[in-house]
């Protein structure tokens, strides 16, 4: 693969306008060659992330097909860089200071094919899984209803085993296919994956996941599974602190605890360190008030385990990814 570093000029309108709007710092765009992929330097996240917080990626790229996300590893690889894949960023806590290396976000691989034969569905690790949920209740197929609360990308959501309403993606997962640091595809069933509650073997590895297949159930009424997936939505928008910012639930539940449940019984909901707060809906949701920084929120979830810790002995384990440098002390 032929890649050269490109003037403004190379790329198209669009990207040579974005080229300008980051040339207060020392932005540059790497075109890559046989790909409409461009790979931009000193990329704000913080658009890109859920909490609306975080640094600049060194590098970033969203690729659109397959061939640009192979190209764009591979550019990685020439140039020693780190990999971070970014889905719909809601799970991520990414730091102020940003993230060294490539980031690579799949926001833009989209494809999704129902098979009515199968009942399968078929789906690329950008597509986004509430817009999913609600298709498939327009087409009267049952499966997805549980997941329409969930603003996470496909691929996010086979990593993390996202869930909601006693279901999750383990459930429901066929295959997903992953590519391999070495630019390989391969296609992997839920158990060579490795699920439990909210991981998987995916979490932290070096394999991204390009597209998955769940088996849903075609046939039923529209009206129907329409109903119950507003029903969700319904529910999640009364039980959950939508309005601001937030990466859902922060902590894991500790089995038989609920960690909303913990916090709020220590006191502290409404609790807030600079814009980051203990929502007041769910005590287990922190939200940006309004400028919040990183390290406001990591501060706040280091507050929330010790407090935790000294009443109940439990240390409460983060659902949230926490990437990139932050101060070990608050
Ligand atoms: C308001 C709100 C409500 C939420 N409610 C729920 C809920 O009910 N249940 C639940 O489980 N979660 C919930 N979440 C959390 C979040 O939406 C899920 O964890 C979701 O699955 C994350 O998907 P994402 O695309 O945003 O992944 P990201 O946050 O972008 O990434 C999460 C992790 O997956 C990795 N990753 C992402 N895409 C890929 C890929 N293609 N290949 C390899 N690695 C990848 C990232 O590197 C990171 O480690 C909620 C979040 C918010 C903001």
């Amino acid at each position: 693969m032929k890649i050269s570093q490109a003037a403004g000029n190379v790329c198209t309108v669009s990207t040579t306008q974005k080229q300008k709007k980051d040339n207060s710092g020392e932005s540059k765009i790497i075109y890559l060659q046989g790909t409409d992929c461009v790979i931009k330097s000193q990329a704000s996240l913080s658009a890109f992330t859920s909490y609306r917080v975080g640094g600049a990626a060194e590098w970033y790229a969203a690729p659109r097909n397959l061939e640009a996300l192979q190209a764009s590893l591979e550019y990685a690889k020439e140039h020693d860089l780190a990999v971070t894949t970014l889905g719909a960023g809601s799970n991520l806590l990414v730091s102020d200071r940003g993230l060294p290396g490539l980031v690579i976000s799949t926001r833009h691989l989209r494809h999704s094919n129902f098979d009515p034969q199968t009942g399968q569905l078929t789906v690329a690790a950008g597509e986004s899984i509430p817009s999913l949920a609600w298709e498939a209740a327009q087409l009267g197929w049952q499966g997805l209803e549980w997941a329409v609360g969930i603003p996470g990308t496909v691929g996010g959501a086979v990593v993390m085993n996202a869930g909601a309403h006693n279901s999750c993606i383990a459930d429901m997962l066929v295959s997903a296919q992953v590519l391999l640091p070495n630019g390989t595809l391969e296609s992997l069933t839920p158990a060579q994956i490795g699920y439990s509650y909210r991981t998987s073997s995916l979490q932290g590895s070096d394999r991204i996941v390009t597209q998955a297949t769940f088996q849903l159930q075609p046939g039923a009424d529209p009206a129907k599974v329409l109903a119950i997936t507003k029903e969700h939505k319904q529910h999640r928008l009364t039980t959950q602190p939508y309005n601001f910012p937030s990466c859902g639930s922060v902590f894991r539940n500790p089995t038989p605890y609920a960690a909303g449940w913990l916090i709020e019984q220590t006191g502290l909901k409404g609790y807030q360190i600079g814009g980051a707060q203990v929502a007041l809906l769910h005590a287990n949701f922190i939200v940006n008030r309004g400028g919040a920084k990183a390290s406001d929120i990591f501060c706040l979830i280091n507050h929330i385990q010790q407090q935790v810790q000294e009443h109940w002995s439990i240390l409460l384990e983060p659902e949230v990814k926490m990437i990139g440098e932050f101060q070990a002390v608050c």
